[in-house]
């Protein structure tokens, strides 16, 4: 190999207190640059090496694209020669959304999705049922197998639990050549100007066929044929009713419940993301979490009379629309402003927090006339409310000050859709993963080829590899402890570059220059060994790392040490001496 693909040459560094240093890093290799704070490790490391890395790779880009990134100026160096792609994996928290969690910048969510997708198992939140979804010749045999020797009505449910007369769509149904429907339950003629109740909901379904299942070759043609006419006009969904017992069951070409009829999308990895209209909880809208109006927040003194200021988020009495409804209600339930919030009655209380309507007339004793007062509050908790739904960020967040985060109660914080959470591989649902530490789902994983069935096994084994060796990189890094849904800008810095670090792990790039800062900050011996045999194995696949450390361990297992001395500031900035580990022991006793 030439001069060049063996080494990185810096010359002439002088980046803040860089003395002009030559230096001369071996690649591939995993090499420690040592100092005390100060010296100017991270001046050569991130402020030399990594700037003119990334200089480099934005004068790639075409003028037009660099005129939006602008030039990053040149570090205070000569040359840097030998330099590949780099990539520095830093100390800091990456991402503030509250949309990104381990699992989503780990990629390995993406891969449950798919899994969920491709292999789950879908059960009715109805009835724990399993979901089930045929073809017409699947359908046209179970009819005849289910129902042998019996009468039967074949129907195309249109309208279910839904409000309305239904005038045109009888008109509509009997245009069709259709003279009977079942309506909530009963069999009847389709009459002239027939409806329903508007106000109440209903349950309609066409009758296509009547037939006695006797397996003849006649019956089977028959049947098919009004298989297909109930398809068509029940949108993918047919009913059979057995005419004895009455009882119906569904047949569907989509997922669906067999005794209650409901049915779900045909699963896509969409589904099962919270980052999606069609897989989000629309309760939260797939963050999980709600911000609600704490009455605690809004009278947090309640010695206080409202005149004084009891209610927080207006304050002491003022001219105002809002302290003359205040007046208004006063009267209405007989108290003053005077008084102390805990002795209003809590018929006021809950108008004043939650709103209300009510005209009442109040008569003058005094001038012996009667006056009309009209309320129509909208409540304290309810205007917080709406001004933390607004647009402006300002008054979010002067709402929010009286708001507590609670748990999304619809999908109990799983941030998904209640028919995602229905869908489950060996028993588990997505969210169930998701709370499992990384060792629990280790574990599952595992043994979970065993366990499926040999469908599931041939759609999901390469999926499961992805998967697995995914939640491995994360485990060599020491983060037993993470779950998957644990939201990343609750992640320490040295979390975050260790998630960082697996997942470049996990990309297999080759030929990379890696520069981290101090990444065993932190650790227990035992996770540090983790780090350093991944940094090693980052190295083994032909990368060049470069790591910014003082940690004695990860100097020892080094190939190669550049030590920056024990000087900081001026007096530092110049390299005391480099070789390998063993070489620099020798040099110093
Ligand atoms: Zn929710």
């Amino acid at each position: 190999m030439s001069q060049f693909n063996d080494y990185i040459e810096v010359k002439g560094a002088r980046v803040h207190n860089l003395k002009n240093i030559d230096v001369t890093i071996p690649r591939e290799k995993l090499v420690v640059i040592t100092g005390l704070s100060g010296s100017g490790k991270s001046s050569l490391a991130f402020d030399t090496i990594y700037a003119e890395g990334q200089r480099r790779y934005i004068e790639t880009f075409s003028a037009y694209a660099r005129q939006f990134l602008g030039n990053l100026e040149r570090p205070d160096v000569d040359k840097i020669d030998g330099l590949s792609p780099v990539i520095a994996i830093e100390q800091k928290t990456t991402s503030k959304s509250p949309r990104s969690t381990v699992g989503t910048i780990t990629e390995i969510y993406d891969f449950l999705r798919l899994l969920y997708a491709r292999a789950a198992d879908a059960y009715s939140y109805e009835t724990g049922e399993q979901m089930v979804s045929y073809n017409d010749e699947q359908i046209k045999d179970l009819i005849l197998e289910s129902y042998k020797g019996k009468r039967i009505n074949i129907l195309s449910p249109v309208v279910r639990s839904r409000k309305g007369h239904y005038r045109e769509l009888f008109e509509q149904i009997a245009k069709q050549g259709f003279v009977k429907v079942r309506t909530d339950g009963d069999i009847v003629d389709i009459e002239k100007g027939m409806k329903l109740d508007r106000y109440k909901t209903h349950d309609i379904e066409i009758v296509i066929d009547r037939l006695k299942i006797d397996n003849t070759e006649n019956d089977e043609k028959r049947l098919m044929e009004s298989i297909n006419t109930a398809m068509y006009h029940g949108e993918d969904v047919l009913m059979v009713i057995d005419q004895d017992t009455n009882e119906p069951r569904f047949f569907s070409r989509n997922l669906m419940c067999p005794s209650s009829g409901i049915s779900y999308p045909n699963p896509e990895p969409n589904n099962f993301s919270f980052n999606s209209p069609k897989g989000a909880c629309s309760n939260c809208n797939g963050i999980g979490e709600l911000y609600v109006v704490n009455p605690k927040k809004l009278v947090p003194d309640e010695s206080l009379s409202i005149k004084n200021g009891a209610l927080a988020p207006h304050g002491p009495q003022k001219k105002s629309w809002i302290f003359k409804q205040f007046e208004t209600i006063a009267q209405r339930f007989d108290f003053s402003l005077n008084d102390a919030w805990k002795d209003i009655p809590e018929d006021a209380k809950q108008i004043i927090l939650y709103g209300g309507k009510d005209k009442f007339t109040v008569e003058s004793k005094l001038l012996g006339v009667a006056r009309d007062y009209k309320i129509d509050f909208e409540g304290v908790a309810n205007f917080i409310e709406s001004q933390y739904n607004s647009d402006s960020t300002s008054l979010t967040r002067w709402a929010k000050e009286y708001m507590d985060k609670v748990e999304c109660p619809v999908c109990e914080g799983s941030r998904l859709r209640k028919e995602s959470l229905y869908f489950k591989v060996d028993g588990k649902s997505i969210a169930n993963l998701v709370n499992m530490d990384v060792v629990e789902l280790g574990v599952w994983l595992d043994g979970l080829m065993d366990r499926l069935t040999s469908k599931q096994q041939q759609i999901s084994a390469e999926i499961i590899k992805e998967i697995r060796s995914r939640v491995q990189f994360l485990l060599d890094v020491g983060l037993t402890y993470l779950s998957l849904n644990r939201s990343s800008k609750s992640l320490s810095g040295g979390e975050a570059q260790r998630i960082r670090l697996a997942t470049q792990i996990g990309s297999q790039l080759v030929g990379v220059l890696y520069i981290l800062d101090e990444p065993s900050i932190g650790l227990h011996q035992r996770d540090n060994e983790k780090l350093i045999n991944s940094l090693i194995a980052l190295r083994d696949v032909g990368n060049s790392v470069i790591v910014v450390e003082h940690d004695k361990d990860m100097i020892e297992r080094a190939d190669h040490v550049i030590d920056i001395g024990p000087f900081a500031g001026k007096h530092g900035g110049e390299i005391i001496s480099q070789g390998t580990p063993k070489e620099l022991l020798n040099k110093t006793h």
